[in-house]
Order: C-alpha cells, then sequence, then structure tokens
C-alpha cells in the first residue's frame, strides 16, 4: 500500500472517488488534473498516513522515500530542483480532510527557500523583491505553523517596519526593509526555539508534513469536528504541490471565486482577487480585494479563460464550485475547487436552477438541499415597517437579521449563551478559534475581510446572518467597545445587523419572518412528489393552523386541547371544574366551557378544511390548571364564591409526587367521563356546523396516554355516544375516526390488541421516550448535557427519536398493529416528528405521516423526500449489485 498519489500533466493517480484517501482537496486536485485543468503538480499524502501517525506518533518508515520520489516528479515536469540553489523548486503543503473544516488545519507555502535558494529565486524571476517577500513570509509561516512561535512579534516587527518606511502595505516596503526583516525573522525563531531556522528543504519539508498531520488534533480542529459530526478517526490527508506566484508583480494576481453567488444562488459567477498577492492575503483582509468583474476590463483573456472554466467545472461536478486560483505572469492556475458552501437560501436557489438547466434532475435537487438547514429559511428578516437608523454599513455575508447584545469575544458570548442571552459576536475578524462562539450567537459582524473571509463563510455554513468589512468600525478589545466615527457602542449594548443589505443598526429592530422564495415552494412541491410520508402539524389555534396549512401541512395531527383552556375567561371555569366537588359541580363548569372550545374547533376545521383534524381529549395532569399563588387562589375563591380554605385544600389534595405518572390523560376522562364528554360534544358540534357551511369536515378524536385496550375501549364508547347524539340532534353525519396516542410503553407492548379497537395510532415519541428511558421530560437538563458529553447516548433523545430502545417499541407496536389491522392509520406526533433523523426513521417503519410544529412543516417534507430517494438509491444499488454478481 503506498502512501501518496501524484498529480500532473494531466494526468493523476488518484480521482474524486478516492475522497476517503486523498481528503476533498486532494481528491479534486487529482479529478481537475485528469480533467485538463490547469492544475500546478503535486502529490497527496493519504490520511492512511495521519491514522498512522496518531497511533505510532511518528511518520511512516517508508514515507520519506516516497516523498521523494513525489518530490522527484514534480521537479521533471515544473523543471526546478527542490533545494536548488540556482533553480529552486518551491513547494506548498496544506491539509484536506475528507470532509472540508475550513481554516481549522494548517498550511506552510513557499517551501524550499532558504538563504541560498532566495538568491537563486531572485535571480531567476529577476525580482529581488519577490524572493525576499516570500522568503519572510515563509520563515513566519514556518514558524507559526511549524514551530509554534505565535505570529505576534513577526507582526510587530512588520508593522514597525511599515511605519519606518512610511507605507500602508508590505507590497510597498523597500528591498532593506525586507532584508532587515528575514534577519530578524530568523533571530526570533533562534530566541523562540533555541535553534536556528532550519536551511535544508528536506528537513523543512519533513517538518511541515508532520507538523499538518498534528494539526487535525489541534483545538480548533477537535471544536469544528465536533460541532459538524465529522469523526476523528478520519484524518487529514497533506497536499504537496510545485508553487505558483500570485505576487510576481502586476500581470500576477490570486483570487478565489465562486461558479455562482454563494449568498443569494444568482446564477453569475462571486469572487474577488487582489494583484500582486499571495493567497493569504485575501483572506487576511488587509487588503480589500477587488470584485471579479474587474480583471474583465484589466486583463480580458485571463478572464474569458477563467469563465470558460467555470462553465466546465459547473458541467463536470454538476455543482457550485469554489475555487482558488493564481494568475502567474498572465499565465491562469487553479489551486483548488470544492463545492461551494453557500446559504441555506442559496442552495435552494441553485438545486431550483440546476434542475431547470438539466444539469441536475429534480430527485438530485431536493437531495441537495439539507432539511434542517432551511428551516434558517424562515429565519426573521427586518419588518418592513420598522423604523431604525443603520449607525454604518458593510458587507452583507450572509441573510437573515439578527439582534443581541454586543458581544466583542467568543468566551463572552459562551457565558451569555449559557446565561439565555441573545448575542452578536464582532471581532475586527474571525478566526477559527471563534468557531465556538460564533455557533452560539446569532450573528457575526466583522471590521475586517470580504465575502470569501472567515467570518463569511462560517456564517453561511451555520445560516446565520453576517456582516463584513464594515471599514468604519474600530474594534478597541482592552475598552470593551467601537467606535464608529465618534459613535461609542459599548460590549452589551443591544446591536441588529441585516445579513442582506450589511447594515448595522443601535438597538433592536422589529424582525418578520421571512416568505418563500419561488424556487423555495418549487423545490418543495418536486419533495411533496417524492415523499411517502404524509406531514401534518401540530396545531391548537386557528392562526398556526393556518400558517401551517400555508407551509404544506397536510392536516392537524395533534391539537391539544389544554392549550385552549388557558385564557382568561377560560381558565376560570376549568378551575370551576377541578375545585367542583362532584359530577354535578363537574357539569356546571364544563357547560361555560362547552361552547368556547365549539367555537375553537370550528376555526380549525375552517382552517383545514378537507384535511385531517385530530383533537387530543384532555391530557396534563389537573394541578397544571390551579393557581400558583396566594393572590391566584383568593381570586378563584372569590370567583367561585367558596371560602379560601377550601380551595388551597382541593389543590393540596391534587398535589402528587410524580404529576407526569400521575391524574392524567386518559385516566382523567375515565375517573370524569364528563369531561371527555364535554369535549367530543364540542368537536362533534363544530364538525356538524362547520359541514353544514359546506366545508368537508374530518374529525378524528385521540385518546391520550392508554396503557390497556379497555382504557381506549371505555372513552372511545363515551366519544361514540356523543357523537350519536349529536347527529341525531342536529341532522347532521360525518365521518369520524376515534384513536389513540402510543406513548406508554405498555400501548407499545400491546398494541394489536389496541389496534382491534382504534381506527388510528399516533406514537407519542415525547411521554414514550420519557417513559422508556425513564428520563423526566421536564427535568433532564441536569444531567443529559453529561450523558452526551460521555457519550452515554449519542444524541438528545427528545430531539432524534433513540432508534435502538424507543424505535424498537415503535418497530414492535407497528408489526403487531399492522398484523390485527393492516389498514391502520399510523402517525407520530411527539416532537422527532420534525427531526430529519427521526423522519427518517418513521418512513423506514412504514409510518403514514408525522406531524410536527408549523414551523418545521417544510423541513419535514424535505427531509421526507429525502428519506424516500435515500431508500430508492439504495435499492437502486443493491439491484446493480445483484447484477454485477449474476
Ligand atoms: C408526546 O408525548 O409525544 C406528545 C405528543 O404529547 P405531549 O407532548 O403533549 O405529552
Ligand atoms: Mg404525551
Amino acid at each position: 500500500m503506498k502512501f501518496i498519489y501524484r498529480f500532473g500533466n494531466g494526468h493523476a493517480d488518484g480521482s474524486a472517488q478516492m475522497r476517503d484517501e486523498l481528503g476533498g482537496k486532494g481528491a479534486n486536485l487529482a479529478e481537475m488534473t485528469n480533467i485538463g485543468f490547469p492544475v500546478p503538480p503535486g502529490f497527496t499524502i493519504s490520511t492512511r498516513a495521519c491514522r498512522y501517525y496518531m497511533r505510532h506518533k511518528c511518520l511512516p518508515t517508508r514515507l520519506p522515500a516516497e516523498v521523494r520520489q513525489g518530490l522527484a516528479f514534480i521537479e521533471e515536469i515544473v523543471g526546478r530542483k527542490f533545494g536548488d540553489p540556482d533553480n529552486p523548486l518551491l513547494v506548498s503543503v496544506r491539509s484536506g480532510a475528507r470532509k472540508s473544516m475550513p481554516g481549522m488545519m494548517d498550511t506552510v507555502l513557499n517551501l524550499g527557500l532558504n538563504d541560498v535558494t532566495v538568491e537563486g529565486l531572485a535571480r531567476q524571476t529577476k525580482n529581488e523583491r519577490f524572493a525576499l517577500d516570500s522568503y519572510r513570509r515563509f520563515i513566519q509561516m514556518f514558524a507559526d505553523v511549524v514551530l509554534s512561535t505565535g505570529t505576534a512579534e513577526f507582526e510587530e516587527c512588520l508593522g514597525a517596519e511599515r511605519r519606518r518606511a512610511n507605507v500602508k502595505t508590505d507590497s510597498e516596503l523597500p528591498l532593506k526593509a525586507l532584508t532587515r526583516m528575514i534577519v530578524r525573522y530568523k533571530a526570533l525563531v533562534k530566541e523562540r526555539t533555541g535553534s536556528p531556522f532550519p536551511q535544508a528543504p528536506d528537513e523543512q519539508l519533513r517538518m511541515a508534513i508532520e507538523a499538518v498531520l498534528k494539526s487535525w488534533n489541534n483545538q480548533r480542529a477537535v471544536e469544528y469536528r465536533r460541532i459538524y459530526n465529522i469523526p476523528d478517526a478520519w484524518g487529514t490527508a497533506v497536499n504537496i504541490q510545485a508553487m505558483v506566484f500570485g505576487n510576481l508583480g502586476q500581470s500576477s494576481a490570486t483570487g478565489v471565486a465562486f461558479t455562482r453567488n454563494p449568498a443569494t444562488g444568482e446564477r453569475r459567477y462571486y469572487g474577488e482577487y487582489l494583484n500582486n498577492a499571495q493567497g493569504e492575503d485575501i483572506v487576511a483582509g488587509i487588503r480589500t480585494p477587488k470584485p471579479l468583474d474587474r480583471l474583465e476590463t484589466e486583463s480580458p483573456r485571463v478572464f474569458r479563460e477563467l469563465i470558460t472554466w467555470f462553465g466546465r467545472l459547473e458541467r463536470h461536478y454538476q455543482d457550485v464550485q469554489d475555487v482558488e486560483f493564481t494568475i502567474e505572469n498572465g499565465r491562469l492556475y487553479f489551486l483548488q475547487c470544492r463545492n461551494g458552501k453557500r446559504t441555506p437560501a442559496a442552495a435552494v436557489k441553485i438545486a431550483y436552477d440546476m434542475a431547470r438547466e438539466h444539469l441536475i434532475t429534480q430527485k438530485q435537487a431536493v437531495m441537495r438541499v439539507n432539511p434542517e438547514e432551511i428551516s434558517t429559511l424562515l429565519h426573521p428578516e427586518i419588518a418592513p415597517d420598522a423604523k431604525y437608523e443603520v449607525v454604518t454599513k458593510g458587507l452583507g455575508a450572509s441573510p437573515g437579521a439578527a439582534w443581541g447584545e454586543m458581544t466583542l469575544s467568543s468566551e463572552r458570548v459562551g457565558q451569555l449563551f449559557s446565561a439565555g442571552h441573545k448575542t452578536i459576536l464582532v471581532r475586527h475578524q474571525t478566526s477559527a478559534e471563534d468557531v465556538g462562539g460564533m455557533a452560539r450567537a446569532q450573528g457575526f459582524l466583522t471590521a475586517a475581510g470580504g465575502m470569501t473571509s472567515h467570518a463569511a463563510v462560517v456564517a453561511r455554513g451555520m445560516g446565520k446572518p453576517c456582516v463584513v468589512g464594515c471599514d468604519a468600525l474600530r474594534v478597541d478589545y482592552q475598552a470593551h467597545k467601537v467606535l464608529v466615527g465618534n459613535r461609542e457602542i459599548n460590549e452589551g449594548d443591544i446591536i441588529t445587523i441585516n445579513g442582506q443589505t450589511g447594515e448595522v443598526i443601535c438597538g433592536k429592530v422589529e424582525l418578520i419572518e421571512a416568505s418563500f422564495s419561488d424556487e423555495f415552494e418549487a423545490l418543495l412541491s418536486w419533495a411533496d412528489k417524492f415523499k411517502k410520508l404524509d406531514v401534518r402539524t401540530n396545531a391548537d389555534n386557528p392562526k398556526d393552523a393556518a400558517r401551517a396549512r400555508e407551509f404544506g401541512a397536510q392536516g392537524i395531527g395533534l391539537c391539544r386541547t389544554e392549550h385552549m383552556f388557558f385564557g382568561p375567561d377560560r381558565i376560570t371555569a376549568m378551575r370551576e371544574m377541578i375545585l367542583a366537588a362532584d359530577a354535578t359541580g363537574r357539569r356546571k363548569a364544563l357547560a361555560k366551557l362547552l361552547p368556547i372550545q365549539r367555537n375553537d374547533f370550528i376555526g380549525l376545521f375552517r382552517a383545514m378544511d378537507a384535511s385531517p383534524v385530530t383533537i387530543r381529549t384532555l391530557d396534563p395532569p389537573l394541578h397544571e390548571f390551579l393557581p400558583k399563588d396566594d393572590a391566584g387562589i383568593h381570586d378563584v375563591a372569590r370567583r367561585m364564591g367558596v371560602p379560601v380554605k377550601k380551595v388551597k385544600q382541593t389543590a393540596d389534595q391534587l398535589h402528587e409526587q410524580n404529576p407526569m405518572l400521575g391524574f392524567r390523560g386518559c385516566r382523567l376522562g375515565i375517573a370524569y367521563p364528563e369531561i371527555s364528554e364535554m369535549q367530543a360534544r364540542a368537536i362533534f358540534e363544530a364538525a356538524c356546523q362547520v359541514k353544514s357551511e359546506g366545508v368537508q369536515v374530518i374529525p378524528e378524536v385521540m385518546i391520550p396516554l392508554i396503557g390497556d385496550v379497555k382504557e381506549f375501549v371505555l372513552q372511545c364508547e363515551v366519544v361514540k355516544r356523543v357523537a350519536e347524539q349529536v347527529f341525531k340532534k342536529t341532522g347532521v353525519r360525518v365521518n369520524y375516526h376515534v384513536g389513540t396516542m402510543i406513548e406508554v410503553p405498555r400501548a407499545a407492548l400491546t398494541a394489536g390488541d389496541i389496534a382491534q379497537e382504534a381506527d388510528f395510532f399516533s406514537f407519542g415519541t415525547n411521554d414514550l421516550t420519557q417513559m422508556t428511558f425513564g428520563f423526566s421530560r421536564d427535568d433532564v437538563g441536569r444531567f443529559l448535557p453529561r450523558y452526551l458529553e460521555q457519550k452515554i447516548i449519542p444524541n438528545d433523545p427528545f430531539k432524534t427519536i433513540d432508534t435502538e430502545g424507543v424505535g424498537v417499541l415503535v418497530r414492535l407496536a407497528i408489526r403487531k398493529a399492522r398484523r390485527a389491522k393492516p389498514e391502520l392509520e399510523i402517525g407520530i406526533c411527539g416532537e422527532h416528528g420534525g427531526d430529519p433523523d427521526s423522519i427518517r426513521f418513521c418512513h423506514q417503519v412504514g409510518m403514514d405521516y408525522v406531524s410536527c410544529s408549523p414551523y418545521r412543516v417544510p423541513v419535514a417534507r424535505l427531509a421526507a423526500a429525502h428519506a424516500a430517494l435515500l431508500e430508492e438509491q439504495q435499492a437502486e444499488r443493491k439491484a446493480l449489485r445483484a447484477t454485477k454478481q449474476k
């Protein structure tokens, strides 16, 4: 097994399929070489070397010889020799993991320079200042990345030379300054490390390779992997590639570009470049890059070549590419390309457009968009009629608007986050170390940087609002404030940012929910064609129901009727009912609730015209409705005309040690059938009335917390009896269903019996998870974070269904139920119904629908399509394997 894979001269040992071995960057360099792109030659050290290094803490013994061979390959193509005093080859050394981890690991450029080769480079390029400049950059980068000296003192020295020469940018520094800096830099290395700066190119290369391998386990890389769920065991590849120079003069440049706009998805290249510069100058944000359009006038031939390649790239990769390019004396090179990170809005537009352009199919388009991410498309924007004063403006780098406390460090963001505060992270520029804080802030604002700066890239990845390149902003970390002109904003002050327009605003601005774009609607309608699961919503009022319907909900999967008992007129009647001495008292109070509930249901049926509406009878423990404080108790006593003492007594009697396992759910309806009667009456009276208005109604009455079929039978009898009474009285009949939630483990275990009686099942996976784990769903905060940290459980089981425990119960219940009644309708209405991974599970176990909160409906539609398409892909692969075997 070899460690290195070469690429150059139109041929590569590797290919795009070898990401696991070569990392994303290496696989793409191989691929680009194979399809004829102008890529400087090089070789990739496989991720196996990194895994070896992690295990043995040293490089594989065979590696140096293979690296020599790789160098010889490069030398042959470019006609230069590594370490040659007259004609030196310089290389770059870059990390590249299977999944891109932007800026997380290390890179060394210009490697191979020393006191001798620098002169050769000067002669060869006839550009002494370029050679010296490359050397001083190399020493600093090598010292920082490989020798861990940090950059502060180097930057200080650079700043001092700039001031001394009275110039603004590095490219204006005189030769003498560069020479002085090289001497000083080498001295700094000696001071910091105790050894002289390594002069032997082979030694430099060995050290750099080791440093890149080591950087896989640096703190920020580890943190990044944690956030993005990337396995620690993968390891990084190392790419060693001939240097090409964007800093050889004005006919040289370095640039980054996307084949389409990564913020909006607009079908037009987006990029920026800098003349006479190296790649890191763009990212560093010290000089402001020029928009790519300018290249058209400055260098039309190169521009046209670049644009032509963009088209080819998209056709080859069938996706938007993010490229790094260098122009060396008018000659174009690509240094890397990869699928471009994009905002969720851009992802939708690009997927849609590409399908319309026949670059991809509708199915591919649907699969291109991550369901979880699109929830950010429903993220707030500034209300169109909001009044506010813009203090300054930068580049809108990632859309959406957010407000929060202005916060200048990632640590502080973390602290405030834990205390439940919203923050906007403000930095001169962000770096990889800030990723932890960025994950917890509402949005980011930076003084420096362009659309491809660190903050911009991370924000788009996270789908958070971001404004960059806000020139007027002076960040004063010491004084904990920022200045805009003579205006001061202190840490902790509320600011608002608009990532679409780049506006920065003092104070909190009213935000509104975003609306769907046409492309989004279209993509979701394609998703609907492919998905097998129906998507319903959990809604208890007409407004939510109507919104969910706009989002594409195919019915209500759960109406929690208890939410309807909390209005001022309602809660009093409810309390009267609870505190009543006997059934007569309860009926009196329930009679007051009947018209109120009926009205609620009328609203729901109207909003959900012709779609099923699943209404659950009362579920929570009664004490939740009682007043908690003295004032409340006095108020109830006064309204009911009973002594305060009596109210207190009843409230005390209702107290339970474990209310969630207590007097709740169907147990209430069994003890006090009059409650279920009233609710059934309200449901059917509403249904009959709405039906006679000409609206089609499909009521489904759902009994909660069943553990035994007899409980269900008792409640079902009540519902059916009332239904008949109402039909008789109104002269209208409606078709309806009576079903149950499966949320007590015993119900899952005895699902066959229950299915014989019930018309439908809806898995209440919130309670089912609570009771299967024995974790109180209201108290898990105390210990769950530790469980997750110690990997006792992989995910929060209240967010993503625990397939190994709860999931087994679900599967078992479905199997038993379908055996007893094949046509039984089965859904889920726990929070998991809006979680993409759980939705995939629901698809796999053959449910009919998922039900989730209104804002999750689009996510669920897309996730349901993904589940169906993934299954289809798997079946296709299986069939392919079978035919191959034959
Ligand atoms: C459930 O238990 O999953 C459920 C939907 O009911 P609730 O959350 O109201 O207990
Ligand atoms: Mg429940």
